[in-house]
């Protein structure tokens, strides 16, 4: 996204991308004014594929979808897969087929937004595409960011991805159960993030079995 040569060609590039990121910010506030307009809680989760996102939804849905009401929108670059999941919750969700963008942006999300009826949600889980490091840049107008990461990725997930922690409010890290198998330490994991981003609330989780989430519950005051 960010080239520093100077030739012609790539100084124009330079323009032309501040320029959609500066529109993408503007698009995430009136998101976040919608948001708040229907009183809808708008909740951005974020990390790798098969980090465990899909896996965290469905489990913070089986356990809030008595309190709340809940809808998803679902980012994926081709399939239903993850959609089709969380519909089985009884979960509302929008799919958005992002096609070849590694990202959502705020103008998807605002598109997404058009087919959910906000004054029916009080909570709206919006998964982002499987990646650490473009959503980090384009902010879609949710009240909280989740980045969820998993022992399976190694020891230096975190210490790699530094501006996706920085931009997160609560960092998820996952598949506590294969930590010993994968030698990954996760208060390592922890360590690491909270040296990046020493507010940021850091929960350990299993969330194929459903280790942990009351603890992301609490943190996110729900
Ligand atoms: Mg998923
Ligand atoms: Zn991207």
């Amino acid at each position: 996204m960010k080239v520093i040569e100077s030739r012609e060609g790539e100084i124009y590039d330079i323009e032309l991308s501040e320029d959609l990121l500066e529109k993408n910010r503007k698009l995430a506030e009136e998101n976040k004014a919608l948001l708040n307009r229907h009183q809808v809680l708008g909740i951005d989760v974020m990390g790798s594929i098969g980090s465990g996102k899909t896996s965290l939804i469905l489990q913070l849905s089986r356990l809030l979808k008595s309190k709340y009401r809940i809808a998803c929108i679902a980012g994926d670059l081709t399939t239903t897969i993850d959609a089709e999941r969380i519909k089985k919750e009884g979960v509302r969700v929008i799919q958005t087929n992002t096609g070849k963008e590694c990202h959502l942006d705020a103008n998807l999300v605002k598109k997404a937004f058009g087919e959910l009826s906000l004054k029916d949600i009080d909570l709206l889980f919006i998964e982002n595409v499987g990646n650490l490091i473009c959503p980090a840049e384009f902010p879609l107008g949710a009240h909280r960011r989740i980045v969820v990461v998993s022992t399976t990725e190694g020891p230096y997930m975190i210490l790699k991805h530094p501006y996706i922690f920085q931009d997160a409010d609560v960092a998820v890290i996952n598949k506590i159960d294969m930590a010993e198998p994968m030698r990954v330490n996760p208060d390592k994991l922890s360590k690491d993030a909270l040296h990046i981003k020493p507010e940021l609330k850091i929960v350990k989780t299993d969330c194929l079995k459903g280790k942990g989430i009351d603890e992301v519950i609490r943190v996110l005051g729900l």
